[in-house]
């Protein structure tokens, strides 16, 4: 069992940049400042931000806020969900997930929160002496047996003792030091957008419901939120892994031609900075760390939506990290330890994913019917056992032991 909040001794062990103020940089500082390093954190964009949608957060994300003690926070802010109900392009209910036995599989341990109220509620949790630059990165990185140097994009030069690249799935950090992002992004076949907007008519249509329409390809979601919006999701399947100019253009082309309401939430579509549009893709990397640079997160572990969990694994391998940082011995040691132990659970839960791909976003229209076939006589008294296995699958914690 891990140590908690209240147990944590301090003591002085160096300094830490960390690159990425998202949900692996912000955990990571927490627990790297809980045992005594001096953080400085860079982040990109300009501050924090509400892109993105509803995560359902379990297993190592639910362990490790119950190490910082913000399960209770986490709980104020989470999304009501009890089901997932699948909609044909009429508005007509054709099947649901209960999501209450999800819940349950998970021994009450599983929360759906918005990623932007979960990277706020991080953020929030962190001490005054954790330092925060927004709107910076790194430009520079060179190192030796001593230290590692850092040029910053506004010209800035720190020297620390170690450099953490927490920068997401496109990492700069992971390009300057370990190359080209074509060398270990798979990419799985689909895109994926998201944004948040206001409609009282939609509102008044999905009444309280999480609604999906899925048609060969292509996935639409849209549930309301406790603040009184709307959030929506799409994502298509598509060969070409790069990524649009203008992602409201193509949601519109791709998914103009569909019935339900769905032209309405094109219309809320404007290419503006809160919309969230990427490539659905993993990221495969030989070594975690060089020297004194190491990454953690999407940067080096993103199993992508197709395995769920993101956020959730990205808070397990900071405090993965964190605690390994804690041993003794050469850094480089302690760094291989932390990767020795998250990369066998990271290749199992994107092997999973991978797997779980036709499932979640049905090729066919004969996958389709399979899918709600297998939903509507999982809602018969004893055939839920059906999809316990599909739901448990690859939820195992990483911080089980550390
Ligand atoms: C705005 C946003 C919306 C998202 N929405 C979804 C979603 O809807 N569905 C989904 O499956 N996943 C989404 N993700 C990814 C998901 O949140 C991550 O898979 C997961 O949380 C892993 O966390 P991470 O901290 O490793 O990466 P991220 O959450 O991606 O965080 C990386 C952080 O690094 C910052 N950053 C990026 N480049 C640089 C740079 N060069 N220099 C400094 N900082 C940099 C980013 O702004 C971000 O704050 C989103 C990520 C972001 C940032």
């Amino acid at each position: 069992m891990g140590n908690s909040a209240t147990e944590e001794t301090q003591q002085t062990e160096g300094s830490v940049i960390i690159c990425g103020a998202g949900i692996a940089g912000l955990t990571l500082a927490w627990w790297m400042d809980r045992i005594g390093w001096d953080v400085l954190v860079l982040e990109i964009a300009s501050g924090l931000r509400d892109e993105g949608y509803m995560i359902d957060f379990l297993s190592s994300g639910y362990d490790v806020a119950e190490r910082m003690d913000l399960i209770h926070r986490l709980e104020e802010v989470q999304q009501p969900v009890s089901e997932v109900v699948n909609v044909n392009e009429n508005g007509e209910r054709v099947s649901e997930m209960d999501y209450e036995l999800f819940r349950q599989l998970q021994n009450e341990r599983l929360l759906a929160l918005m990623r932007g109220d979960l990277e706020r509620e991080l953020h929030a949790a962190l001490s005054d002496d954790v330092e925060i630059r927004y709107g910076l990165t790194v430009d520079e990185v060179q190192q030796d047996e001593q230290a590692v140097d850092v040029t910053l994009s506004d010209g800035t030069r720190e020297s620390v003792e170690l450099l953490v690249g927490a920068d997401g799935i496109h990492s700069r950090v992971r390009e300057l030091v370990f190359g080209d992002e074509s060398q270990y992004l798979r990419y799985l076949n689909y895109h994926t957008g998201a944004f948040i907007f206001e409609d009282e008519s939609i509102r008044r249509k999905l009444d309280g419901q999480f609604q999906n329409l899925t048609v060969p390809n292509r996935t639409i979601g849209c549930y309301p939120l406790q603040d009184g919006t709307l959030a929506t999701f799409f994502v298509h399947r598509t060969p070409n892994a790069e990524r649009p100019p203008s992602p409201c253009q193509t949601l519109k082309q791709r998914y103009g031609d569909l019935d339900w309401i769905v032209p309405e939430l094109l219309e809320h579509c404007t290419d503006v900075d809160s919309i969230y549009y990427d490539q659905v893709a993993q990221i495969e990397l030989p070594r975690w760390s060089k020297g004194r640079v190491t990454l953690v997160g999407d940067a080096c572990q993103a199993v992508s939506l197709l395995a769920g969990q993101g956020a959730s694994l990205a808070m397990g391998g900071a405090y993965v990290l964190a605690q390994k940082l804690r041993d003794d011995g050469p850094i480089e040691e302690r760094l291989n330890r932390y990767e020795s132990h998250m990369k066998p659970e990271i290749q199992e839960k994107q092997a999973a994913g991978r797997r779980a791909a036709k499932w979640l976003f049905p090729p066919s229209q004969w996958h389709i019917t399979v899918r709600d076939t297998a939903l509507k006589v999982a809602r018969y008294p004893g055939g839920s056992h059906l999809l316990k296995p599909v739901l448990k699958m690859g939820t195992e914690s990483v911080v089980n032991g550390i």
